[in-house]
């Protein structure tokens, strides 16, 4: 993440910052890419889900998750800590709520690893703050095989993450955008040029102070001779 502050120049506060959805059927990179987004694109940062699956190895509980037992989780849901939640592959993931509301006043763009459920209540709750992504692999035996070579990967995790595949894609259509993570430095500059794109949207853009001073330092057109 870079301590970099985005918003707009002098004199205009920070925009708000995006709520950036991403969702693929796992094993498509999304989590490669988001952790790409993160450290290559100043002024964005991970919302980092709770979840009650095991750790996996390589993993690092507080920064690729919240690693919480069922009871703890439960806990969470109960006095309403989650922006969302929901029972994936038979284990509980949610978006805490702290931080992110805070991040978002602050102009910083927030990346959330989200499956289609997690995606939906999202964008119902902040129509105005979400862009979301379909990340699409390329084949299904490409799908097969990413998950294959994943570390800690077993028969039975991947069989249950491809039988999960075909109800995740039949989603893609609820995205604001899709791609296709073949290549990966392909994929990395389309969704990189999505982020900046919706930046800089002029209902986001946070310019209007900017532009007051540009036209008020300027000279309206004077009426010419008739
Ligand atoms: P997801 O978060 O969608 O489950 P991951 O980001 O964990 O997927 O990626 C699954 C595996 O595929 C990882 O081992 C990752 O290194 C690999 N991978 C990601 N993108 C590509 C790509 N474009 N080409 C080849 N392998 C990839
Ligand atoms: P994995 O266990 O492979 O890291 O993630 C499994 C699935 O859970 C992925 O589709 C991922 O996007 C989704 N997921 C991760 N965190 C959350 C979350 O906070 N909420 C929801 N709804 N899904 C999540």
């Amino acid at each position: 993440m870079s301590s970099e502050r985005p918003g707009g120049p002098a004199g205009d506060r920070p925009r708000r910052g995006i709520m950036f959805v991403i969702s693929s059927p796992s094993g498509a990179g999304k989590t490669t890419l988001c952790r790409r987004i993160i450290s290559e694109v100043p002024g964005v940062s991970l919302s980092v889900s709770a979840t009650t699956r095991p750790i996996r190895q390589g993993e690092t509980d507080g920064a690729d998750y919240l690693f919480r037992t069922s009871a703890e989780f439960e806990e969470m849901i109960d006095r309403d800590a989650f922006l969302e939640w929901a029972k994936v592959h038979r284990n509980y993931y949610g978006t805490p709520r702290a931080e992110v509301e805070q991040r978002l006043v602050a102009g910083m763009d927030v990346v959330f690893d989200v499956d289609w459920q997690g995606a939906r209540a999202l964008k119902t709750q902040r129509p105005g703050d979400v862009v979301s992504v379909f990340i699409l692999p390329p084949s299904i035996p490409q799908l097969r095989a990413r998950l294959e070579g994943r570390p800690g990967s077993t028969a039975q995790s991947v069989a249950a993450r491809l039988a999960g595949a075909h109800d995740d894609i039949l989603r893609w259509g609820e995205y604001d955008y899709a791609l296709v993570n073949d290549n990966l430095d392909t994929a990395f500059s389309e969704l990189r040029a999505i982020l900046i794109a919706e930046r800089t949207r002029r209902v986001r853009a946070a310019l209007g102070r900017m532009v007051d001073r540009l036209l008020a330092e300027s000279q309206p057109p004077t009426a010419g001779p008739a």
